[in-house]
């Protein structure tokens, strides 16, 4: 054995512990199993109105989860943070009436009761994977999380920050690469999805990409779909929004409805090369 799956043979992560792989269940989907997940919806939930046009729109080209952040970490104080929980609260509105589980991020330990009272899946951003006291609160939650690598962490820590969560009990984990700060300027993170297929390798746990962060350009979130779903990802994570030029965040990366029904077309043959299916 070598000195790297040595290593993660200790770990409760560890696909060589845990031979079965974790299908993370929420309502009718599963993450992990034989179908692609596909998760959409906007950065930030704005209004009611635009979260439920999103939503509707997404789920009609074939999404499974609805996204969208109440509580957003951003990098500017003066920047939108955020509507909070009546964020939240419209989220599951939204969520409930399109029958979509819903997904969102947990920035703050505070938070994570009113968090989890309204989402699915809480969402552990790329700025808090080292916020190892919020880490061992949501190892003692029921809900899943959606475990985003931080923006410079190495694989090791990505999967180090997993174990914190299933050592507090809760083995409800999905990974997710949203892409590594690099040299690059013309992107706005480097998509490392060679990751993806370490971590499918080394642990039991579903792994999803996000290529709207992963790349921060729209035109490159297609490409990029696709090639996560050939290194074996289990599903994508999609920003989408009516007008992004009108977006309170991120709308330089967010696709329009209609390119995210195009975006749904154009993966099925790569889905189906990989032996999976999408909804
Ligand atoms: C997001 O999903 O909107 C987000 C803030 O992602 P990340 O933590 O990966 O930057
Ligand atoms: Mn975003």
């Amino acid at each position: 054995m070598n000195a790297l799956a040595e290593k993660v043979s200790r770990m409760l992560v560890s696909k060589e512990n845990h031979p079965q792989i974790t299908e993370v269940r929420v309502k009718g989907c599963v993450i992990g199993g034989e179908q692609l997940i596909v998760i959409a919806g906007p950065c930030a939930i704005e209004t009611e109105e635009l979260l439920k046009e999103t939503a509707f729109k997404v789920r009609g080209a074939g999404a499974d989860m609805l996204r969208g952040g109440a509580f957003k970490p951003r990098t500017s104080p003066y920047s939108f943070q955020g509507l909070g929980v009546v964020g939240l609260e419209t989220l599951a509105r939204v969520g409930e009436a399109m029958n979509m589980p819903v997904i969102t991020e947990v920035m703050d330990s505070d938070d994570i009761p009113a968090v989890a009272e309204y989402a699915d899946i809480l969402q552990v951003g790329a700025r808090n994977m080292h916020n190892f006291s919020l880490l061992k609160k949501l190892g003692r939650t029921n809900k899943p999380v959606l475990l985003k690598r931080g923006m410079a962490a190495t694989v090791e820590e990505w999967l180090l920050a997993a174990e914190y969560i299933l050592a507090g009990g809760n083995s409800q984990v999905v990974l997710c690469e949203r892409g590594s700060r690099s040299a690059e300027k013309w992107t706005r993170n480097t998509l490392d999805l060679s990751a993806v297929a370490l971590a499918k390798e080394l642990t039991h746990l579903p792994v999803i990409v996000d290529p709207s962060h992963g790349t921060g350009v729209r035109s490159l979130v297609m490409p990029m779909a696709k090639a996560a779903i050939a290194a074996g990802a289990d599903g994508i994570i999609i920003e989408v929004h009516p007008h992004p030029e009108k977006a309170l965040s991120d709308g330089d990366q967010s696709l329009t409805p209609r390119q995210f029904s195009i975006l749904m077309r154009e993966i099925e043959p790569v889905a189906k090369a990989m032996g999976r299916r999408i909804r």
